[in-house]
Order: C-alpha cells, then structure tokens, then sequence
C-alpha cells in the first residue's frame, strides 16, 4: 500500500488520498523539541553510552511511578523494561516467553506483524473472533485455549478497529484465564499491546487488564500518542503479582540485549521524564477523533456500517450489502478506490474480509478527497 501510494504520487496525476498507514500525521508537542534540546545541550560525560539493558535506572524510576499511579499497583522499576517501541517490547516478550510451539489466542482483528512475531519466536498464533462490533468475546477466547495455550494477547484500544474492551468484559476475560489457568505449574499470562492506550478520544483513561489478572505484562510506546513513531521508545510493564516477576524481569532485560537492541535509545529514554504528565507534552487527540468523525459520517451516508472508534485514528467499517461479494468484496474496493487516487487497506490483509481500515493520520484534505472518491465508487 505504501508502494502503491508512492507511485501514484510520482505518476504527476494530482494528489494521492493515502489512508493506508498508521503514520502519526500530528508533529510532536512543543515539550518534545525543548526536552531535547535541553539534553544535547547538557555535557555530562556517559550520557550516551551503553546502560544497563533494561534502560537507565532514573527512567525506569520515573516510569514505574506513573504506571503505578494509574494501574494502583505497587509497580517498581524492576517491573519496567524500557524498549525498541511496542514492537520491540512484544519481540523480546515472545522471546522470552514462548517455548517451540507454544500458542498464543489473539482477537481477531489483530495488528498484522503479531503473525510474523509470533512465528519468529516459535510459538503458534490461534484466532478468537470478536463480538460483531468487535469488543472482546470472552467466550470465543476461552473456547481456543489448549493445553499448549501460553499467552493471551490482547489489543486495546485495537487497532484496526478502534474498540477499547470495557471494564466488564475485561473483568470476565480474567475470570476466564484464572480458571482455565488452574491446575496449571504455569498460568496462562495476558499480554496487552496498548500503544494507544493515551489517544482516547474522550480523554479518558483507557479500561486495562493491569490490576484485574495477576500475571498480566502491559506494553505501551509513545510512537502514537506523542508522534514519535521513527523514534523508537516504548516500555514493558509487570504486574507486580505476575509469577515469576524477577525472573521475567531478567528474560526481558537479556532478550532487549541478545535481539540485538542492547536497549532502548538513550536519548528517547532520557527525554520522557522531560515531557510526559505536561499539558504541552500532548498531542491534540481531538484533531484525529474529528477526522474519525467526518470520515465515519460520510461512509455511514453511503451504507457502510461504521462502528465509531473510542481511540487512536483508525476505522474499520463493514461494506455495505451491495459491495459485498462472496469474498466480501473488501479487496475489489481498494482496488477501486485506488482508481480515484485513494489508498486503504483491505480488512482481509486482517483476516476480516468485508471490511476496510482507514487511517485517519491524515489531513483534512485527505479525508475530503477519499470521501469524493468513495462516493464515486459507491454512489
Ligand atoms: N502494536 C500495535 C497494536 C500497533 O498498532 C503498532 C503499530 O502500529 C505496534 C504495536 C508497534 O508500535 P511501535 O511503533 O511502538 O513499535
């Protein structure tokens, strides 16, 4: 998709509409420019040299006590490992974790690179389907979980769908995993990728698993929620009651490093304490949740059924009826659409064929353009 959009742009033919990439399109805060300059400027020796691999211990501090803070949980700076991004963190999980064909129950729809992760760490990704408006369906997870069952990797608030799982259906999925977890040596763990977690669009704080399950591992990053995706910075979170704590901890710790790496970057690490908890360290979520609302009004005049994200800048609206062919019709729409200069991805690429993702990193214009395009598709 990236390719495609690519080409079109050189063939000279007008703008391209590119809804296709989760690029945060909102530049960093104000805070994120002075924090580094503040940093380049400071001539301490070793400020950029190897650290301990979990990152510097000031940072971890410093993050255990926010995450503390919002989970209510005594987390401590031997529960954060400070990574590569969220993918980084999910990879040295994975390698930490999963023994040679061990499965891993995931929601569908998933981020796409779970499978690649996944498989690179020898483990087996096993799909549980959603509730039609894709919150979670506790039911469909526990009727995947086997024997070999290890993780349960859940996405919230999900990308590509933009549901955040409520409060209750997190309840229940732990209620679930302590009881299929029993009479286990080992529990079923509960991963939870949420690097948009701070991108709710009403400003709240986003239902989590932290403080519901024992042996629960958060992961988040600020490639989203401060627009620093190319930058790499992200952190692992344990639950201060996960089982073997310690030793996760150091499996983290070692995998940061033999993965290759070593640690997160300094320089990111050492400006977080700079920027996060300030108004001005924020990016303004509102201009993504209008995006989301202009586009999800526009397709809803147009019959797709558009289930109203509550984070993040994605959309995943079902085609409508007469779009739909016995594959769903998804895939023949992006290529329609790719026709009037408009690029999205096919829910299919999800494992949800019938749907499309929209990126709504974007620009007003662009959200304009591709709904003129889609009404010519559609209309
Ligand atoms: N997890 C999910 C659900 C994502 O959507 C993404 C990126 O799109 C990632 C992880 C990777 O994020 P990062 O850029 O912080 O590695």
């Amino acid at each position: 998709m990236f390719e495609q959009a690519a080409k079109l742009r050189a063939d000279g033919g007008g703008p391209v509409h590119d809804l296709s990439l989760g690029n945060p399109s909102l530049e960093p805060p104000p805070r994120f420019k002075r924090a580094l300059h503040e940093l380049l400027d400071d001539d301490e020796a070793g400020r950029h040299r190897y650290m301990t691999n979990a990152g510097f211990p000031e940072v971890r501090a410093f993050i255990a006590e926010r995450e503390a803070r919002r989970f209510d949980l005594p987390i401590g700076p031997e529960d954060i490992t400070m990574t590569v991004g969220a993918a980084g963190g999910i990879n040295v999980l994975l390698r930490s974790m999963l023994n040679a064909g061990d499965e891993v129950v995931v929601p569908v729809p998933y981020f796409t690179e779970y499978d690649h992760y996944i498989a690179d760490a020898g483990g087996v990704l096993v799909k549980a389907a959603s509730k039609p408006d894709f919150s979670l369906d506790v039911a469909a997870v526990v009727a995947q979980i086997t024997p070999r069952t290890r993780l349960v990797l859940v996405t919230s608030p999900n990308n590509p769908s933009g549901a955040v799982y409520s409060e209750a259906d997190l309840d229940a999925l732990a209620d679930a995993l302590r009881k299929a977890s029993e009479g286990r040596d080992t529990p079923i763990f509960a991963v939870e990728d949420s690097p948009y977690r701070d991108l709710m669009h009403d400003g709240s704080l986003a239902p989590s698993l932290m403080g519901r399950y024992d042996h629960c591992i958060h992961l988040t990053s600020h490639s989203k929620d401060l627009g620093l995706a190319g930058e790499r910075i992200g952190y692992i979170v344990i639950s201060p009651s996960a089982m073997g704590r310690r030793l996760l901890g150091r499996a983290f710790a070692f995998r940061n490093r033999v993965l290759g790496f070593v640690n997160a970057p300094a320089l990111m690490q050492r400006m977080l304490p700079k920027v996060l908890g300030h108004d001005d360290g924020k990016v303004d979520v509102s201009i993504y949740a209008r995006l989301c609302q202009t586009m999800a009004q526009g397709l809803t005049e147009l019959g797709f059924a558009v289930v109203a994200p509550q984070a993040g800048f994605f959309l995943f609206p079902g085609l409508p009826d007469a779009l739909r062919g016995e594959d769903g019709g998804d895939v023949k729409l992006t290529e329609r659409l790719q026709g009037e200069r408009t690029i999205v991805v096919p829910g299919t690429a999800f494992g949800v064929p019938g749907h499309i993702r929209l990126s709504m990193a974007t620009t007003e214009q662009a959200v304009e353009g591709a709904l003129k395009a889609f009404r010519a598709v559609c209309g």
